[in-house]
């Protein structure tokens, strides 16, 4: 047996030639005598060539092959011309191959022939080809600089730009300049991790114009690629809820100040009445019905106003220490009559000694004022309503619980929300608005608490609990806790300025029925003209007036020496902060809303020889 290195060689190549799976062979186009090729005749054939011609049914006959036609002729080319072919071609249905067909040096006529199957390489690039060809998403690439390097059909459809226009631009030329630090992050990220979180920005269009993208990039090799959706409509859609949402909330907060108006001359005119008619049983008993819906148009007002104030983000907390029991105590005066009236039984549990939070003390009020009363709403008469104190780590809980109608299990997560109201409970709502748990709620989180519900469903009664943090006891009470009530102010001279002449009037009336003497204005100059022959101790002035407004009014006030005893009072529908820092600059001494209530009218009066009358001695 023949071993030289020669044969050896030669004996591995067999081997290699056998065992490849590339499919090789050696073939010889065989002419007709008319010169077209009856076949080709298969000389040698690894096994993985025997396996491929057999599993696509092109077995040799008598040694010759008959591929189709014009691979017969392409093959025969190369033999013919003795020029080698490298290519990518299909074979058969979705079968494609890479060829490589090439003269035999030495063995003239014939061929080597190597096909691999790129079957599944080219389903691959065909379904990538695909899926960038989709017009609904933007695909581009970009290169290793962010320069553009691809863009599709759908990405020129959205940026107005063409292939060859987009090519080489960066995304800073592409990004207006506030979106530039989004997409710098969104660099990084990409740079980083290979990927970064979607994100939305505004891009511009090649007319200057521009459009929101949600943009998803990935980073593959060199290049990022990123696909990209054109949600303007959206972001259109969005923007115009906002701003309806917006306009809405100013309607709100416009409504409830213009309602406030009307709401003080009717409360003042009650008072007047209420005056006069002591002695009539009957009329008596109308008054308090008259009294009592006032009161709850005043609280619905009120509730409009803190809807819009929260959903506007104004609601401001005056933070002190706030003792708990105080609270509560507060909360159950204001719904004592309505629970007496119902026949409710109440049980109010406390721990022991005293619990302080760092709260609003009247937006607390508010809160348990707002579950007391659903409580008494919610529960046929006769009811049983608790109250329970506890303590918990850092924090006090404190719950509100009746035996009423309950409330469904579904309806649960959606009680805090603004306007949502149990349908079956329309008949108990007795005219609420839906209001009154989306602002405990608000009020509740601004005190950095939590509140819940739990009931077991319809009959079962529910359970509100408010947890807040708790603080320490508060070395000393504050001063203002310390001031007597109850001082009834001597007789004042007293102007009255509103161009709203039933206001004016009525609550002119209210004052000199209570021993006053009193003058009215309807508007500043007449109330300054007015003044300056009447010395008034205090002067409640509305602020939108016309001639000159309540503001300039207190200004002249100010600046004229003959007045500067008067107490200037700002009564007005408007109480936001900025409303009250706007009065206190004008030289206001005391900042009222409409209507007045007895306090505020004490507040007014009782410190009319305070502060101001003893800087002039
Ligand atoms: P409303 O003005 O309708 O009372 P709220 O915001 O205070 O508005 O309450 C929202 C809804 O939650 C109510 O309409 C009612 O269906 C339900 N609800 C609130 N408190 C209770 C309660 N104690 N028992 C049963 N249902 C309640």
């Amino acid at each position: 047996m023949d071993s030289s290195p020669t044969t050896r060689l030669e004996e591995v190549f067999q081997t290699f030639f056998d065992m490849t799976d590339d499919c090789c062979c050696v073939l010889q186009p065989e002419g007709e005598p008319s010169g077209h090729a009856r076949g080709l005749r298969l000389l040698h054939a690894n096994a993985s060539c025997q396996q491929f011609l057999a599993s696509h049914g092109l077995q040799p006959d008598a040694g010759l092959l008959r591929l189709d036609p014009p691979w017969t002729r392409l093959l025969e080319d190369v033999a013919a011309r003795g020029e080698p072919l490298r290519a990518c071609l299909a074979w058969k249905g979705s079968d494609w191959v890479e060829v490589h067909a090439f003269p035999l040096p030495g063995s003239p006529g014939c061929l080597g022939l190597r096909l691999h199957d790129i079957s599944q390489h080219r389903q691959m690039v065909e379904r990538l080809i695909g899926l960038r060809r989709i017009s609904t998403v933007g695909v581009i690439s970009w290169g290793p600089a962010f320069g553009l390097v691809d863009i599709n059909e759908g990405f020129a459809r959205m940026s107005g730009f063409s292939h060859a226009e987009a090519m080489g631009k960066t995304w800073q030329e592409l990004t207006p300049p506030e979106y530039h630090q989004a997409s710098w992050h969104a660099v990084r990220q990409v740079t980083e991790t290979g990927e970064a979180v979607p994100y939305e920005k505004e891009y511009m269009r090649k007319d200057g114009s521009r459009w929101w993208g949600l943009f998803a990039p990935r980073k593959i090799g060199d290049e990022v690629i990123e696909f990209v959706l054109d949600v303007t409509e959206r972001r259109l859609a969005e923007a115009a809820l906002r701003t309806s949402d917006r306009r809405k909330d100013e309607f709100l907060a416009t409504l409830a100040h213009e309602l406030r108006n009307p709401l003080a001359p009717i409360k003042n005119g009650m008072q007047i009445l209420r005056l006069k008619s002591q002695e009539a049983p009957a009329t008596r008993r109308t008054l308090d019905v008259i009294d009592r819906q006032l009161d709850h148009l005043v609280r619905l007002v009120d509730d409009l106003l803190d809807v819009a104030r929260i959903t506007s983000g104004k609601v401001r907390v005056v933070l002190d220490v706030v003792s708990v029991g105080d609270v509560l105590a507060r909360s159950l005066e204001s719904v004592q009559a309505s629970l007496d009236a119902k026949s409710h039984r109440l049980s109010v549990e406390l721990p022991e000694g005293e619990v302080f939070v760092r709260g609003d003390a009247d937006r607390l009020t508010q809160v348990f004022s707002n579950l007391l009363s659903n409580a008494v709403k919610y529960t046929p008469a006769g009811g049983h309503i608790r109250v329970q104190s506890s303590l918990a780590p850092g924090q006090v809980v404190v719950s509100v619980s009746d035996s009423g109608i309950g409330i469904p299990a579904e309806h649960q997560p959606r009680v805090f929300e603004l306007f949502s109201q149990v349908r079956d409970h329309q008949a108990h709502a007795g005219g609420g608005l839906g209001i009154g748990l989306a602002l405990v709620d608000s009020l509740v989180r601004l005190h950095g608490g939590t509140v819940d519900v739990h009931s077991d469903g319809s009959g079962q009664g529910s359970t509100f609990r408010v947890r807040l943090p708790r603080v320490q006891e508060p070395s000393a009470r504050p001063a203002h806790e310390n001031v007597p009530q109850g001082v009834s102010a001597p007789s004042r001279r007293i102007l009255v300025a509103d161009d709203n002449v039933d206001a004016a009037d009525t609550l002119a009336s209210l004052l000199r029925a209570a021993g006053h003497q009193v003058v009215t204005a309807s508007d500043g100059r007449e109330a300054l003209a007015l003044a300056r022959r009447f010395r008034p101790d205090v002067a409640f002035l509305d602020l939108g007036m016309p001639v000159m407004d309540g503001i300039q009014a207190a200004r002249e006030f100010r600046a004229d020496r003959g007045l500067s005893t008067t107490r200037l009072v700002a009564l007005t529908g408007w109480g936001q902060p900025a409303d009250r820092q706007r009065t206190a600059d004008a030289g206001f001494d005391l900042h009222l809303v409409k209507p007045l209530t007895p306090n505020g009218l004490q507040e007014a009066l009782g410190a009319a020889a305070g502060p101001r009358a003893e800087a002039k001695t």
